[in-house]
């Protein structure tokens, strides 16, 4: 199932997001109730594990928020790599992988998320 990770540009909180399939949900934050949701990431390698493991994984994971606020793209990209240990990264997450291990960031307009 893939997992999504927004920003709320209005609080900016960070999101995590389950979606069932490829259906259009419309989210809004927990924290505010703001809808201005900025999807931040692609769906990346689940493995092996359960769907809750990998999200309380994504939710404890300090060097994973490090890495955002840093606003460095190889940062999150070693990150994925080491989530997905023992994993393939789909395929259609190596685009956005690699986008991020040149340093580059796969959002729409190439900006840090959040900006
Ligand atoms: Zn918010």
């Amino acid at each position: 199932m893939p997992i999504y990770e927004f920003l709320c540009s209005s609080c900016g909180q960070k999101i995590s997001i389950y979606q069932q399939g490829f259906t259009a949900v419309s989210h809004s934050c927990p924290h505010c109730g703001s809808d201005k949701l900025e999807r931040i990431f692609s769906p990346f390698a689940i493995g092996s594990k359960t769907d809750k493991q990998v999200y309380e994984e994504i939710r404890s994971d300090r060097q994973f928020e490090r890495a955002l606020k840093s606003n460095d793209p190889k940062a999150i990209a070693q990150w994925v790599e080491r989530t997905s240990r023992g994993g393939e990264i789909p395929e259609e997450c190596k685009e956005t992988v690699g986008k991020l291990a040149k340093g580059e960031w796969p959002t729409k307009d190439g900006k840090p998320p959040g900006k």
